[in-house]
């Protein structure tokens, strides 16, 4: 079982869309479970004080360091790897969502404000990931993608497993078209060559659908894929 465990300031936004369908039923199958933690319990003071101003200045407010450790040491697996969801981290993608499905545990933290203190990060050996180039306002729908994307790929979850082995990001590629039921559509009928029977053709057609849609929306896939 993979034990996710999520540090926030804002508990009850979890599991928010993680217990519906197939991962409400794999939780209840014990493939996987998450912990909430809030932060706020390690607060100390009377105001539950979590966060203050940045040394040095400038606007707005980051969780403070003695406070967010004291979650952290309280909670964490040990040997468990550690991320903080970050706009300055290194780039989430397929190949760690694979690593993670993979673990026995780990943990995500949600910033809040301005961020954190740096020095959290490298007394607790944290990992930092950005999911995107753009800046949200708190962690908590970030962690909420990393979740979605590794625990589709747990065994058991999705059902069909083979479904998740020729999806896009897979093979380096973009997925290629798909059509279902009415053949013809506002006069538009789905590819012959799907209608053929023809599975070896069917496989070509498919790839080179994935190729040309790659080529023209993802050069840097494209790229690296050609080198391969
Ligand atoms: N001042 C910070 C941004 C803080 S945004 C900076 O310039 O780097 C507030 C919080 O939202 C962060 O602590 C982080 O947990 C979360 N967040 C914002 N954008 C994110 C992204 N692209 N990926 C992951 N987490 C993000």
């Amino acid at each position: 079982m993979l034990q996710a465990q999520v540090f926030t300031l804002y508990p009850e936004v979890f599991p928010g869309p993680l217990d519906k369908g197939l991962y409400g039923k794999a939780m209840a199958e014990k493939l996987w479970s998450l912990n909430v933690i809030n932060i706020r319990d390690a607060a100390t003071d009377k105001h539950k004080t979590v966060d203050d101003t940045p040394y040095g200045g400038g606007t707005g407010m980051l969780l403070k360091p003695d406070i967010l450790a004291k979650s952290i040491d309280q909670n964490i697996n040990a040997g468990e790897r550690i991320f903080y969801l970050s706009p300055k981290g290194k780039k989430f993608d397929q190949n760690l969502a694979m690593e993670l499905s993979k673990a026995k545990s780990f943990s995500l933290i949600c910033g809040h404000f301005e961020g954190v203190d740096e020095r959290v990060l490298t007394t607790r050996n944290i990992e930092e990931i950005s999911i995107g180039d753009y800046v949200l306002s708190g962690g908590e729908t970030a962690a909420l993608v990393v979740l979605d994307s590794v625990l589709r790929l747990l065994p058991g979850v999705l059902g069909n497993e083979k479904s998740a082995s020729e999806e896009t990001f897979e093979n380096g590629l973009l997925e290629y078209p798909q059509y279902t039921k009415p053949q013809i559509w506002e006069q538009k009928s789905v590819p012959d060559v799907l209608l053929s029977g023809d599975h070896a053709k069917i496989k070509d057609w498919r790839l080179s659908q994935s190729e040309a849609i790659t080529r023209v929306r993802r050069p840097d896939m494209w790229q690296k894929y050609k080198k391969n």
